[in-house]
């Protein structure tokens, strides 16, 4: 067993006891739950969450601390230890069939957008019910963020169309072994998407929502002429309740929405 951090799988191991309980303890009721646990690292919190998951099934990257987890936890049945890449796991594969389950982790920060977009999906699919998530807390405080406010933008957009998010607490890094350059927030998720309800198609508003935050400075406008719009179009189909001068940080998911079903009904 090798205790050597790894700098490439943002290794930072969690070693203040309150919040490993904190961070358990926002996941709420999991005696019938299956968790699935990304990046376990040492057990920090996989250790807390085996006794009382239902099933508990952690995917870690790193041959060595799987191997560890693996004999740590060989006398608990309910506990699976899987070594792989999350990024590259099919998620639906380790859900009980006509289930959903709960995720819990401290991300390996390097790639906490693409976990993201990986857990929205599956999400979408109605394979999860909610996440207690730690990551950096400028991108947790981008995830929550309402929109006016500088850290509102496609970040913010694209989480809050897939999901409620609860800003629970932050942590020092003193909290971890080795401390990180950061501080780092936990969020909880509700995976509840709002594509029904905002009259989206999901795979087309994704794209809309990349092309109209693409550039900060540029107005609501001025990115969509950018992404090829014509101004005819744009005059069309613009609804009456978006200033003409709007930046696309001012606005909720509810005007982007309508914005986005008139410029469907008008051919580019
Ligand atoms: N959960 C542990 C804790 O709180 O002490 C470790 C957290 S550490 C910030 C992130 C963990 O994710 C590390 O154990 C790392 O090896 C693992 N990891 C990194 N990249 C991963 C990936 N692509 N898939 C699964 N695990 C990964």
């Amino acid at each position: 067993m090798s205790n050597k951090r790894k700098p490439k799988f943002g290794q930072n191991f969690l070693v203040d006891d309150n919040a490993r309980h904190a961070i358990v303890d926002a996941l709420g009721d999991i005696s019938n739950r299956t968790v699935l646990e990304i990046g376990p690292g040492h057990g920090a919190i996989t250790s807390l969450l085996a006794p009382r998951a239902q099933r508990l099934i952690a995917l870690e990257l790193d041959h060595s601390l799987a191997a560890e987890l693996t004999f740590k936890f060989r006398d608990q049945p309910n506990v699976t230890i899987v070594q792989g890449d999350v990024l590259e796991t099919d998620l639906a594969a380790l859900i009980p069939e006509g289930t959903t389950a709960d995720v819990i982790g401290n991300l390996p920060y390097y790639i906490t957008s693409d976990i993201l977009l990986q857990l929205f999906a599956a999400g979408r699919a109605g394979l999860l019910n909610r996440a207690v998530l730690m990551m950096q807390r400028e991108v947790a405080d981008r995830l929550s963020a309402s929109p006016g406010v500088k850290e509102y933008g496609l970040l913010a957009a694209t989480t809050q169309v897939n999901a409620e998010v609860d800003n629970l607490f932050t942590l020092p890094p003193s909290a971890f072994n080795p401390p990180p350059d950061v501080f780092s927030t936990v969020l909880r998720l509700h995976f509840a998407p709002r594509f029904e309800e905002l009259q989206v198609d999901p795979a087309g508003f994704d794209s809309f929502l990349k092309q109209i935050f693409a550039q900060k400075r540029k107005t609501l406008h001025n990115n969509l002429r950018a992404a090829s719009y014509d101004p005819e179009t744009l005059a069309a189909a613009w609804p009456a309740e978006i200033p003409p001068q709007a930046r696309a940080e001012s606005l909720a998911l509810e005007p982007l929405a309508a914005l986005y079903r008139a410029l469907a009904q008008h051919p580019r």
